[in-house]
């Protein structure tokens, strides 16, 4: 078996690795073939729309050689000139540009090859398809690209390439599987681990991923499911049960598989309670059931792995090497850390924005209300005229020591805070935004204290 790929998420990968190759800021000359950049870009249907995905690729394609602009992560206008499009399109996004540019680099439209995707979600919610029996609190599950997860994988920040990378590696991994690529010369699993801290993200990370690869896969795969499994809740239950449930969802993963124009996520989360049942059950303190229930969920998932169209997503929330049986499975081993800096800061200003947005903030002088993002931020303080007074820098300097303050907050505590920090607030239904950003500091410095 191939050793496990260990990406750190906390340290940028190797900047090569997404930097858009030969590309180069200078128009081409006409003579040298210039290498494009696949840019993806998604484009959602509304839910009355009965378009054809083709017609609607080709007419977004024709919309953007028309465009003629620079590509940035982002929503691009839906033409009202076009009643084709008004009428079938919800949104038309540039996706995943920032996770490819260094500062200051942009796309131009004659370095980009746009990679359309056309996708409708599913508003149905978890399926009930398990009811009937004592599954449905242990496992949920949803056809992607499902409502629910729609904007996770934009809500969720790291460092630069992280989640680029992840795309990439679960891409490739299905890419082999589909080119008929030989196990026996070239070795890869289609496991994913992701380890670190508790509220770092890693389950909303893994169900984005699944959204992301259904839209990006959906010309090749026409159905996509996800089954979401929770590893703790099998053994906190159902002890002498859950052997034979286990059996009976994987026989049901297995009948999804067997169709091959199905892609199948199987997320299991929680999986470092496999070990301790494990061990629990060797000392005696646990049922010796709990073995079996781990072992069978390891012998259907080595079944399981020899299927092309099944990418088994995992979590552990232990931040040490997990040793478990289950680990060497993995073939990409990511480890999620608590929000950088940079991540903190721009959670916050996401919160920030939505409040400004839902008018819950607000501030009498309105150029106070410009948030940078971090990266123009840390340059316009370095700049010399940051010796000038602050003004309208004044609030993305509140944010910045907001987001200092927070270190050690997990990204779903700093999600939380802005909550905590409103129903802290005096006058709730006249919030200015300063105020309110100090208030939030304060909130902060009280959540650390209770840690
Ligand atoms: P974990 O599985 O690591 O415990 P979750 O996926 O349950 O974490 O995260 C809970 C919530 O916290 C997410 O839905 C998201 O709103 C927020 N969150 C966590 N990490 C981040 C991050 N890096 N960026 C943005 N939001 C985050």
């Amino acid at each position: 078996m191939s050793s496990p790929m260990e990406i750190s998420l906390q340290n940028p990968p190797d900047a090569e690795l997404c930097k858009p190759n030969g590309v180069s800021q200078t128009e081409p000359s006409p003579f040298s073939p210039v290498e494009k950049v696949l840019v993806s870009v998604e484009v959602c249907l509304k839910p009355s729309s009965t378009a054809r995905i083709a017609d609607v690729q080709t007419a977004v394609e024709r919309m953007l050689e028309k465009r003629s602009l620079t590509y940035t992560d982002g929503p691009v206008p839906v033409p009202i000139d076009d009643p084709f499009l008004l009428e079938n399109v919800k949104r038309i996004r540039i996706c995943d540009t920032d996770e490819c540019l260094e500062n200051h680099e942009i796309l131009l439209f004659w370095q980009v090859k746009p990679v359309v995707h056309v996708f409708q979600l599913n508003e149905e919610g978890p399926g009930e398809e398990l009811s009937g029996d004592e599954l449905l609190s242990s496992f949920n599950e949803w056809v992607l690209p499902a409502k629910e997860f729609d904007g996770m994988w934009e809500s969720l920040i790291y460092e630069t390439g992280l989640k680029k990378r992840l795309l990439q590696y679960a891409a490739s991994a299905l890419l082999f599987t589909e080119k008929g690529v030989d196990p026996c010369l070239v070795s890869w699993n289609r496991i994913v681990l992701l380890h670190g801290p508790p509220g770092t993200g890693k389950t909303s990370l893994c169900k984005a991923l699944a959204q992301k690869l259904s839209i990006r896969f959906s010309s090749r795969y026409s159905q996509c499911q996800l089954i979401e499994v929770n590893a703790h809740s099998l053994f906190s239950k159902w002890f002498s049960e859950s052997g034979k449930l286990v059996a009976k969802l994987f026989q049901k993963i297995q009948e999804m598989v067997e169709e091959e124009s199905n892609l199948v996520f199987v997320l299991i989360d929680e999986v470092e309670s496999l070990a301790a049942a494990r061990q629990a059950a060797l000392s005696g303190s646990e049922p010796s059931d709990s073995i079996r229930v781990v072992n069978a969920l390891l012998t259907q998932m080595d079944r399981l792995k020899s299927w092309p169209n099944v990418i088994i997503l995992t979590t552990s929330n232990i931040t040490t090497a997990i040793d478990i049986a289950f680990v060497d499975r993995a073939d990409i081993k990511a480890y999620v850390g608590p929000p950088t800096l940079q991540a903190r800061y721009e959670i916050l200003r996401s919160c920030f924005q939505e409040l400004l947005r839902t008018g819950i903030l607000s501030s009498q002088e309105h150029d106070q209300l410009i948030l940078l993002s971090y990266a123009s931020l840390r340059e316009k303080l370095n700049a010399v005229e940051a010796q000038a007074p602050l003004g309208p820098l004044f609030l993305s300097k509140l944010l910045l020591e907001a987001a200092e303050v927070c270190e050690g907050l997990s990204g779903r505590a700093l999600r939380k805070l802005p909550f905590l920090a409103h129903a802290a607030s005096t006058s709730p239904y006249n919030c200015d935004a300063s105020k309110f950003l100090s208030s939030l500091i304060e909130t902060a410095k009280r959540e650390l204290s209770e840690l």
